[in-house]
């Protein structure tokens, strides 16, 4: 693996330093604008890079030798790069393996039999190797479970089938209220005395393909075996309970929770000309569910902050502050490398002023998110003008998953965020569709210019 990994960098950070300041001559915000968004939509580096990412490291969940070889590879990436400095950050992580692909399948005397396309939620126990097999009790929010009688639920597959809301615009907003039958429905139907879970896949679309996830179960409670079904699968049981409300499904899988163990956050700078104190950090993690290849979630995102450095270094352009390219680890799970990356910061007395993420796929670019209030937004009309030509807006908030801790410790950081067209994230997002070739190599550019150019404003002009 390491051979690989140092062929896939060769060949990839070949670059030239022919820059845009290298004459030293004064120039304009405007051209430098042009210059990053030229140089980013006509390059085929970075979109190489989560190439080789998406096809060598697919399966990177934290805790794995495809993790492993992710943080390997974005090391050796950066190091190739000729960046100030670049270190691995040790993360507490641990493992998980799903095992055999899941099966399940509905059991009804009167229908027959039809197979489901299940995917196991992260950090769920297995069936067993003979799988398991129960009746089905079907509810679309957590008080209808709550109204059910205990011997309806014990001993059952209570089934969550709330769809993402199909008339929502932001579908943002649609999986933030559909998500809780994921996160906590398993955790909420093991303490009625249910024998396993199964939930409706997060996907707007109708189709054949289950969405995982992480879900927690709450102290004291006995974890079960938890599936997504895809949202085709979804539909067809729910029908079929109509006709044959005994019917059973049978479920198998063969999941093994690891053990703890080391694993890594990857970091890169380029230090500050004037202020190489003050940090501005650009990131996505690094880590991605196993079904498909974390193309969109969040291989481009890490990428694209990647890009970011090398769009700085090919230009020429030496930053004020030090900018600094965060391969989170363990965003899926624990969300423990951004947590350990904000603790360490304070711990060694950094001093960090902004922080950017892109962890929303890297489809289109539509704005750039900067977490400002609505007064010191009307004072940035002149960034917003610069964007116009590449019809990206400038609009109000800004932050992530992993960025968010280093509020805790400074609490005036200004926190920035890649915002791409949704409309079509959430058929990829935690799916086997989310692969490189659901990338299009101008549009995670123009997302990886469009964070260049911000962080190249307020790093000119902090406040
Ligand atoms: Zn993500």
């Amino acid at each position: 693996m390491k051979n690989m990994i140092l062929i896939g960098v060769w060949m990839l950070v070949i670059q030239s330093q022919s820059g845009l300041f290298a004459q030293h001559a004064p120039v304009s915000d405007h051209e430098v604008v042009e210059a990053l968004v030229s140089e980013a939509i006509s390059s085929q580096i970075a979109y190489r890079q989560l190439e080789w990412l998406c096809k060598n490291t697919a399966g990177r969940i934290c805790g794995t030798p495809e993790a492993a070889a992710a943080v390997e590879y974005t090391f050796q990436v950066m190091k190739g790069m000729g960046l100030d400095s670049v270190w691995l950050q040790e993360v507490p992580v641990k493992s998980w393996r799903r095992g055999e692909p899941e099966r399940a399948m509905i059991v009804s005397a009167r229908t027959g039999n039809h197979p489901l396309a299940v995917s196991a939620l992260g950090w769920t126990p297995a069936t067993g190797e003979a799988g398991m097999s129960a009746p089905v009790v079907e509810v679309r929010s957590m008080e209808e479970l709550n109204q059910l009688k205990d011997s309806e639920v014990q001993g059952a597959v209570v089934f969550f089938n709330q769809p993402m809301d199909p008339a929502s615009f932001n579908t943002f907003s649609a999986y933030g209220k559909a998500a809780f039958q994921r996160t906590a429905g398993p955790s909420a139907a093991s303490k009625r005395g249910a024998v396993a879970c199964m939930v409706r896949s997060l996907n707007p679309e109708t189709d054949d393909h289950p969405h995982t996830g992480i879900t927690r179960f709450e102290e004291g409670v006995i974890p079960i075996p938890a599936v997504a079904v895809s949202t085709r699968g979804a539909d067809l049981l729910s029908a079929m309970l109509k006709t044959d409300p005994g019917l059973r499904v049978w479920i198998r899988t063969t999941s093994v929770v690891g053990e703890e163990m080391i694993s890594y956050n990857v970091i890169g700078e380029i230090r500050g000309s004037q202020h190489p104190e003050k940090i501005i950090t650009v990131g996505g993690h690094l880590d991605a569910w196993e079904s498909g290849e974390g193309a969109h979630d969040d291989g481009g995102g890490c990428i694209q902050s990647i890009e970011v450095l090398r769009l700085f270094k090919t230009l020429g352009i030496r930053p004020v502050h030090t900018i600094r390219a965060v391969m989170f680890m363990d965003e899926e799970v624990a969300q423990r490398g951004g947590q350990v990356y904000a603790a360490e910061a304070s711990r060694k007395g950094e001093q960090h002023i902004a922080a950017l993420e892109s962890d929303r796929g890297v489809l289109r670019p539509l704005a750039m998110g900067i977490s400002v209030d609505a007064e010191k937004m009307k004072s940035l009309a002149s960034w917003s003008a610069l964007y116009e030509p590449y019809q990206i807006d400038l609009v109000q908030g800004g932050g992530g998953v992993d960025i968010g801790p280093l509020r805790n410790y400074y609490p005036g950081i200004v926190f920035m965020g890649l915002i791409p067209d949704d409309q079509r994230y959430f058929r990829y997002h935690h799916a086997e569709t989310d692969v490189f070739e659901a990338v299009d190599r101008r549009e995670m550019q123009l997302g990886a210019a469009a964070m260049a150019i911000l962080i190249y404003l307020f790093d000119q002009n902090p406040f």
